[in-house]
């Protein structure tokens, strides 16, 4: 036999390697090592054949694990996304292997053990131990088997005086793998099934019915949960998968990144992996150490662990016989990988459901836009629960106009009176706040009001935004720093009164601690989390009522549950509504919906204070409401009438280089590349700037500079396209791409349905 190999260097090509004596028993999947040239390269073995056309392959060196790592279903699966998402298959096999996976050959970690030897009743006949000797052979006959460490501190000895129990035949000392299990140290109290309402019987049902034909080829059905937050989607979760269990399916769960709390794995821990009832939960997610994440990938893979729960890439958990995959909160943006390949983990779970015959489960208080309009289409089942549980009211929500408070105040404050006096009075009855504001740092500019001066990065097209904690000047794109000046740096002017404008949580939290002293306030956001524990630690923090305000970006916008928070307040509503994008508001419906559902899960009524400068703007007033249904009819519209998604898919091609005119002629050019390997039907009328197709329909916009012109030092050029036919483009599209002589220093990124436009 000859195993083709797909290296991991991005060639777009398989080689062929003989397969030496000693490895005759490798799988598709397995990850080998081979010569390549004079080097040595890991690469997946893709398929076994019988004959070669080459003469004379090179035997495979070395196979990683003791089997296959890739199943020939992921395999499948990687093709597929190669192909839609327009990348190298190399590029797309890399990623569904975490890295501690595909080139570890020992990922294991063993600790030697000291234990009984089987021959050691035999041994003890007839042998004398002195004292000392015979003390730690007390213990460890009495444990039978125990850590060499442990034994050593307990035993208060050397490992040589070990060493002559085991010459004598009493002890062994062996290594032993040890699993890593980033959750040892919680005490989960196991759950019971609850009783469903009949909204959630009637959404159980569906799916659990659905899923008799799990495992059929082509046998996947989609579903879309939409419930508001607290009508206990997580509860179906919970008992769709049991059923899955039950039937001896095994299941995977996505969550965005941010809301991997310890909540949420708590949850599926507590009714699966506590008490009597034991099934492995698997987890997966970046905060995990490498030889955690190992082990738990293995734990998989063995078939020990039935569930997985993990962000984004848990998507390509090697689970077997898998019979449901549920992506919760599945509108969120961190599902989109922002590097080849730039899959979106949702859509690509949707097409694991069908190969796999899988039942996906979509779930959210806030569907997509796309993901809504497939369910009234009938593409996706739509399952409403349109109430909380608990038979509770959503909060009540208050717009406050910021243009009438600055206004009066002749300035734009940071609190409205309103929200001002909200919060005294939360404070004074010893109840809990949120404060929401999504952007970090003290302020976004520094600015001269006497010559103008802004510093702004010099690698990217933006300002550079104030911290005043660490005291320096940060750009949010390239990362860039740089002390902040006292004086403004223009030599001409040097104001000593240079000032900042725009406001971050930083600034936020000073003005809070100067409004009220007494309070205990916390910012969450990426600057003051910088370590694994500061996110668990602040909830725990918040939840055991030792912070009165909790202050933070998007981090503590979602999944997270305080019944004693009773007010939330959303500092600046309007601030992602006029990014160039057309997903912007669709991002603040989302959000406003998403931080309001925060308050008000206890017993007290929760009420939240939206400021905002642009109180009419229906994204936020159907929020004010409740109304998705209302905001999804009207967004569509404006989604219809200029073709976006869901009426087409979106495809955009992003140019990059130092050289601006460099960058430029070539955007020309591959627009010229395009539209001559997608025959037009007809001329353009004349002076339209879209060329429409009929076969593609197809939509080219651009060339055009980007919305960031320039990041990290280089000029962006981005052409848009947008299409009824994605599949179809992208063959295309990898066409044109192979043909196309990129100039040195010149970069081609191709993006399929983005989610950051920027
Ligand atoms: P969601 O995921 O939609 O936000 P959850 O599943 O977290 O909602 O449910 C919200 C709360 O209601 C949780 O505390 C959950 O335990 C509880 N809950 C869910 N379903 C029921 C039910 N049928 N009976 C009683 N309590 C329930
Ligand atoms: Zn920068």
């Amino acid at each position: 036999m000859i195993a083709r190999v797909s290296l991991e260097i991005a060639l777009r090509k398989e080689f062929d390697y003989s397969i030496p004596a000693g490895l005759a028993g490798i799988e598709v999947g397995a990850r080998v090592q081979v010569p390549f040239g004079a080097r040595k390269i890991y690469g997946t073995v893709t398929a076994l054949v019988e004959e070669s056309g080459r003469p004379n392959l090179k035997p495979i060196l070395k196979v990683i694990g003791a089997r296959g790592l890739v199943t020939p279903k992921v395999l499948r699966l990687a093709r597929w996304m190669a192909d839609y998402y327009c990348c190298a298959p190399e590029t797309a096999l890399k990623s569904v292997l975490p890295e501690v996976v595909r080139n570890r050959e020992e990922g294991w970690k063993k600790r030697l053990v000291a234990r009984v030897a089987p021959s050691a009743a035999a041994a003890l006949d007839g042998i004398k131990l002195s004292s000392r000797l015979q003390e730690v052979w007390n213990i460890i006959e009495e444990r039978r088997e125990l850590p060499l460490t442990e034994l050593l501190e307990t035993a208060e000895t050397t490992a040589a005086t070990v060493r002559k129990l085991e010459d004598r035949g009493l002890v062994e000392i062996v290594p032993q793998v040890t699993e890593r299990d980033p959750y040892r140290d919680e005490h989960i109290l196991p759950t019971h099934p609850l009783a469903l309402n009949p909204t959630q019987a009637a959404a159980l049902k569906k799916i659990t019915t659905a899923m008799n034909d799990a495992g059929r080829e082509d046998g996947g059905r989609t579903f879309l949960l939409h419930g508001v937050t607290g009508s206990g989607k997580t509860e179906v979760y919970l008992q769709a998968i049991a059923r899955a269990l039950d039937q001896g399916l095994g299941a995977i769960v996505l969550v965005p990144e941010i809301s991997l709390t310890p909540q949420t794995v708590e949850r599926f821990k507590a009714r699966f992996s506590a008490g009597a009832r034991h099934t492995l939960v698997a987890v997966l997610h970046s905060h995990l150490s490498a030889g955690e994440r190992h082990d738990e990938w293995h734990k998989i893979r063995e078939g020990r662990a039935r569930i997985v729960i993990g962000a984004r890439s848990a998507v390509f958990a090697p689970v077997d016989r898998l019979g449901l995959i549920i992506v919760d909160e599945e509108h969120e943006q961190t599902y989109k990988q922002e590097e080849a390949p730039r899959y979106h983990a949702r859509d690509v779970a949707i097409v694991r459901g069908k190969m796999e015959g899988a039942v996906v489960v979509l779930g959210s208080a806030t569907p997509s836009l796309e993901s809504y309009h497939h369910g009234r289409r009938g593409k996706y089942a739509l399952l409403e629960l349109p109430e909380r549980v608990d038979g509770q009211k959503m909060p009540r929500v208050r717009v406050v106009d910021m243009r009438q408070t600055a206004r009066r105040e002749k300035g734009i404050p940071i609190f409205s009176p309103q929200l001002k006096e909200a919060i005294a009075q939360r404070l004074e009855r010893g109840e809990q706040t949120i404060l929401f504001l999504n952007r970090r740092g003290h302020s976004t500019a520094l600015q001269c009001p006497l010559c103008g001066y802004v510093a702004g990065c010099p690698n990217c097209s933006l300002s550079l935004t104030y911290h005043r904690v660490e005291q320096k000047l940060c750009c949010h794109v390239c990362g860039h720093t740089a002390p902040a000046p006292r004086i403004c740096p223009n030599e001409k002017c040097r104001n000593p009164a240079i000032r900042f404008s725009g406001t971050g949580t930083q600034k936020v939290e000073e003005v809070l601690s100067k409004l009220f002293p007494n309070a205990r306030v916390r910012r969450m956001d990426s600057d003051a989390m910088k370590r694994k524990d500061d996110y668990r630690r602040a909830l725990g923090d918040f939840r055991a009522g030792r912070i009165d305000i909790l202050l933070g970006t998007q981090m503590i916008a979602k999944g997270l549950h305080f019944p004693n928070v009773t007010l939330v307040g959303i500092i600046y509503a309007d601030m992602a509504l006029h990014q160039p994008d057309f997903r912007a508001g669709e991002r603040t419906f989302q959000l406003l919906t998403q931080v309001a559902g925060r308050a008000g899960r206890g017993d007290v009524e929760g009420e939240v204070i939206v400021q905002a400068f642009a109180p009419f703007h229906p994204a936020i007033q159907y929020a004010r409401r409740h109304d998705f249904a209302g905001f999804f009819e009207q967004e569509l519209e404006f989604r219809r009438s200029l073709t976006y998604p869901p009426f087409s898919r979106v495809a955009l091609l992003t140019i990059r280089g130092r050289n601006e005119d460099k960058v430029k002629f070539l955007a020309d050019h591959l627009k010229r590349g395009i539209e001559q390997a997608i025959p037009r039907k007809g001329a353009p009328a004349p002076g339209a700037p879209d060329a429409e197709n009929a076969n593609f329909g197809l939509i080219l916009s651009g060339p055009a500079p980007a919305p960031l012109l320039r990041a990290e030092s280089l000029y962006r050029h981005q052409i848009m396209l947008r299409t009824r036919a994605m599949s179809r483009l992208s063959r295309v599209l990898a066409e044109v791409r192979q043909s196309l002589a990129l100039p040195e220093g010149v970069l081609l990124s191709v993006d399929i349905d983005p989610v950051d436009l920027g």
